[in-house]
């Protein structure tokens, strides 16, 4: 692992910050619409691949909605549409609280990296107002990139002008740290909150 003291501390968001469950929005559809199967429902957006093609940016979620409209010829309108599709998160309260603390540490520059669409973003950020401490951001809809995608990571590096040596990734997917791992960043693979404390005040002391 590159030596050096942790400067920037680039933060994940699903299953690291606020965990999720895509089962939600399907379930609570189909209990809106009369014919909806939520199986097939489910099958249909993941086979499509339509929950990449978001967080790549390719289609919006009002593409989604129209798509799924037409298919399953659904009754609810759009803005039930867009809250059921957004209101599948709920807080880590373990990470709100390491969020919360970082933050207030000034030799700490603190970033976050996610695959996410608009509508979530601003779901969270409405919803879960710590999030809002990380103002420097990569987006995956917005830069048309995805992570475990290296460019992701370069650019993050580049946009905030970050030595990699210096900086963390903290992300649930192991794929992510991998990827990171190879451009020089270090990374915890955030398991439980437990064994992550355990792993940053590890690297942490060994940085000083
Ligand atoms: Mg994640």
């Amino acid at each position: 692992m590159p030596k050096g003291p942790i400067e920037n501390i680039v933060f994940d968001l699903g299953n690291t910050l606020v965990y999720f469950d895509f089962c939600y929005f399907y379930d609570r559809v189909a209990l809106h619409e009369k014919n909806l199967n939520a199986r097939k429902f489910k099958n249909f957006v993941l086979n499509n691949k339509y929950d990449l093609k978001i967080t790549r940016g390719t289609i919006t979620i009002k593409d989604l909605f129209r798509i799924l409209k037409r298919k399953f010829k659904l009754k609810i309108g759009y803005s039930d549409f867009l809250f059921f599709y957004s209101d599948i998160f709920w807080v880590n309260t373990s990470m709100k609280t390491f969020v919360e603390k970082i933050a207030r540490i000034k030799r700490f520059k603190i970033f976050l990296l996610s695959n996410t669409d608009s509508a979530h973003i601003n779901f969270i950020d409405r919803n879960f107002p710590f999030v809002r401490l990380l103002r420097k951001r990569v987006l995956s809809y917005k830069v048309k990139l995805n992570k475990p995608q290296k460019k992701i990571f370069q650019l993050i590096i580049h946009k905030y002008r970050l030595d990699p040596s210096k900086t963390l990734l903290i992300d649930d997917m192991k794929d992510n740290v991998v990827a990171s791992e190879s451009l020089g960043i270090k990374a915890i693979h955030y398991k439980n909150h437990k064994a992550f404390l355990k792993q940053f005040s590890r690297l942490n002391k060994t940085a000083d």
